[in-house]
């Protein structure tokens, strides 16, 4: 089955699809993207991401490259022409092509691409075991609430965790406090079964499946803080885990040099990653 890119109104040949060299994205990272991902088909949290979407586009004074039914359109028929069943699509817009120069251009379209890929939704080691991460400096700009394609410092920590044999990077500020992970929030169940996760700021991005999550501890009556929690009181926790689009709740067991509870994906974990999944299957999915 080929492959198709969509690419500022067209559908292309993945392998061919391209961007002008003076595109915004490419010399400022002045541009914008999400993740959603495609659950048998269907995609998961869709409104969410589109809200979101919104946002960092307004504040980054970007205009909507489609009108919002539009772009709907445009990923569904992506993941048909694709055949997607279990996977991501990833949509990028810019604020377009125009010559090298710091400040806003007038007059200029937005840039939209929009790929998909697929992706096995239940990687079973992972759930199994559970994934170690890694602590490290956060040295991202003061804008994390954006969902900017400038990613330089998450791609460093991820290099960084890799080089560990981790999955994951937890990154720290200069308090000593766990912002988030470099694609996923951080969690934690402290030795009182108190859920805890950073409360949303500029500190952190507001992540989607972040929100649905906390829904769903809510309505289960799960006991939850939304607060910073330091270095030490995760190393300290009785479980941890990571949430984002593509691992959904993905247990963590190890975090630097300390081993998790008892080192076993914790239950509190497994029973949000369920809730989320019936959630995905059922109204959360459109
Ligand atoms: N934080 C960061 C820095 C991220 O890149 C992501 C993934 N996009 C998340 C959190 C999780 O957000 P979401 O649940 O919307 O995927």
């Amino acid at each position: 089955m080929p492959r198709y890119a969509y690419v500022n109104g067209r559908y292309v040949a993945h392998g061919e699809a391209a961007v002008h060299i003076e595109d915004r994205g490419f010399q400022f990272a002045d541009g914008v993207y999400e993740v959603v991902t495609v659950h048998a088909g269907k995609l998961v949290d869709e409104e969410g991401h589109l809200r979101r979407l919104d946002r960092s586009l307004r504040e980054l004074q970007m205009p909507w490259p489609m009108s919002e039914r539009a772009l709907r359109l445009v990923m569904r028929q992506l993941i048909a022409k694709n055949g997607i069943g279990d996977g991501i699509v990833y949509l990028q817009i810019t604020r377009g092509q125009a010559p090298r120069d710091f400040k806003y251009p007038k007059g200029v379209s937005p840039t939209l691409v929009m790929t998909t890929r697929f992706m096995n939704l239940d990687p079973v080691e992972q759930l199994n075991h559970g994934v170690k991460v890694i602590t490290i400096p956060d040295i991202r700009w003061k804008r994390r609430d954006i969902k900017s394609v400038a990613l330089l410092p998450q791609a460093m920590g991820k290099q960084k965790a890799a080089e560990a044999g981790a999955f994951e990077a937890w990154q720290v500020d200069d308090e000593g406090f766990i912002t988030e992970g470099c694609s996923s929030n951080a969690w934690i169940v402290t030795d009182e079964g108190v859920l805890v996760t950073r409360h949303a700021s500029n500190d952190i991005l507001n992540g989607i499946t972040r929100q649905s999550l906390i829904r769903l501890a809510e309505s289960a009556g799960i006991p939850f803080e939304e607060r910073a929690f330091s270095v030490a009181e995760a190393h300290a926790a009785r479980e941890a885990f990571l949430s984002s689009a593509t691992t959904y709740v993905t247990p963590i067991t190890q975090i630097d040099e300390h081993k998790v509870g008892e080192g076993v994906p914790g239950a509190l974990a497994g029973k949000l990653r369920e809730a989320y999944l019936s959630y995905a299957r059922s109204e959360g999915a459109s």
